[in-house]
């Protein structure tokens, strides 16, 4: 463990220990019982460590954080163009309980509302109610590391007061939503928002998102990335309900809050972040989780658009080992923008050469679309009149069986010797 960001940790939630703003959520009743002081934070870093501060293992009830899994859920099971169907992706600007749908599609605006949360639900497999809630008990379980369970109280609280939920659930079966029984569907809603988590288990599920999908602390995979970058997308605008604008411009990381008091917030690639306070401002997040996740951000530089360095060129060297043979060494990893600056410095430097070499030996990973770039710059080159070739001894670029198997080599030595043999013999028919 670090200490310095343990001491760090435990001082941002004592500077906000004593705010005591906002209310519990009344209109469950059961959720009025806990204890308003409850305070705590976990953070998880992308291999799995958890640094925890006060309240980070106490339970409490999911409710919202829900959604954006059994949202993931869905689209694993049915796909994205079934899921897309029934629910939109627009942030509503609307309360989490509106009543509402889309007023042309007639769908639910988004997935982190109520009404496309239920319609999340419906979406899942399962010939029963409970069926579906075992697949979705299973799944938040593999995001958290550890099998979660409902709280009864808070359950039974939420289906006999869920008399607004009843409303959106009739009125999304009227309009065509809803294929199933929505009394069903609901139960299986409230069942989800009544699994019992602790702000340890959010900072897990988030680390978990941050991780495209792998859990860091059992090594298995919970989803798939597409499914994640999805589910985070749709995070990022609707997460925070009528709130989603602000939470973007001052934290800037995708997260979703519940009325039960808690806030998981992903650093894509990064860290996971799960925090616990049940009093509630007048839009359903919880006060205190907000602050502490705001001062996170600000201080630990946690916005996710913010540029750590800019796109630097990837090219380490360029050198000439013989007259008339050019070698371009890059190294790092490549994603299309550095491969784009390769490409164009080969191209620029063409008429100074008649071979051109290009080392990848020292690039560490690639992406698919840098990979298309560099391994199309041999044709272009020989379109050119000039000759082509890569060192790629680890095939980074070159793919067994790929076309431009000839033109591939080890080392940079073998390629030279090939590139002077090529002009020498070049040089011989003159
Ligand atoms: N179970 C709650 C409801 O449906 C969840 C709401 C929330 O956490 N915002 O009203």
């Amino acid at each position: 463990m670090s200490h310095q960001v343990q001491r760090y940790l435990d001082q941002v939630r004592g500077e906000f220990a004593g705010v005591d703003d906002g209310e519990l959520a009344s209109y469950i009743p059961e959720l009025t019982r806990v204890d308003p002081h409850g305070f705590g934070v976990a953070l998880s870093s992308s291999d799995g460590f958890v640094y925890e501060s006060g309240d980070a293992a106490t339970e409490f009830t999911i409710q919202s954080i829900s959604k954006p899994f059994t949202y993931a859920l869905a689209l694993e099971s049915v796909g994205c163009a079934a899921v897309d169907a029934k629910i939109g992706v627009e942030p509503s600007g609307e309360a989490f309980n509106e009543i509402s749908v889309d007023k042309v599609t007639k769908r639910p605006k988004n997935p982190m509302i109520n009404a496309g949360a239920i319609a999340a639900v419906s979406l899942v497999p399962g010939s029963s109610p409970d069926e579906r809630f075992a697949l979705i008990q299973d799944y938040y379980s593999a995001f958290a590391g550890r099998r979660l369970h409902i709280d009864s109280e808070v359950y039974a609280s939420e289906k006999t007061s869920g008399d607004r939920n009843r409303a959106i659930a009739y009125m999304l079966a009227s309009f065509g939503v809803l294929d199933d029984d929505p009394d069903e569907v609901l139960d299986v809603y409230f069942r989800q928002c009544s699994l019992k988590v602790t702000a340890t288990d959010l900072a897990r599920m988030a680390a978990t998102l941050a991780r495209n999908g792998m859990n860091p602390l059992t090594g298995r995979r919970a989803t798939d990335a597409p499914v994640v970058r999805r589910t985070l997308s749709v995070m990022v605008t609707c997460g925070m309900y009528d709130a989603a604008g602000d939470w973007v411009s001052a934290v800037g990381m995708p997260a979703k809050s519940g009325v039960g008091g808690g806030i998981l917030a992903v650093l894509p690639g990064q860290l996971g972040i799960g925090t616990y306070s049940p009093l509630l401002d007048s839009r359903g997040n919880s006060v205190r989780s907000v602050l502490l996740c705001r001062k996170l951000s600000e201080e630990l530089g946690l916005h996710f658009l913010t540029v750590a360095r800019d796109s630097r060129s990837t090219l380490r060297a360029i050198y000439e080992p013989r007259d008339d043979i050019r070698v371009y060494e890059v190294h790092g990893d490549l994603l299309f923008c550095g491969a784009e600056q390769v490409v164009r410095t080969v191209d620029r430097g063409c008429d100074e050469f008649a071979v051109g070499i290009l080392d990848v030996t020292r690039v560490d990973d690639i992406d698919d679309a840098a990979k298309h770039l560099l391994s199309g710059m041999g044709t272009t080159l020989r379109e050119r009149g000039k000759v082509g070739l890569i060192v790629d001894p680890d095939r980074m670029v070159i793919g067994a069986g790929s076309e431009f198997e000839d033109f591939r080599f080890s080392t940079v030595q073998d390629a030279v010797d090939a590139a002077a043999a090529f002009l020498g013999v070049e040089g011989s028919d003159r």
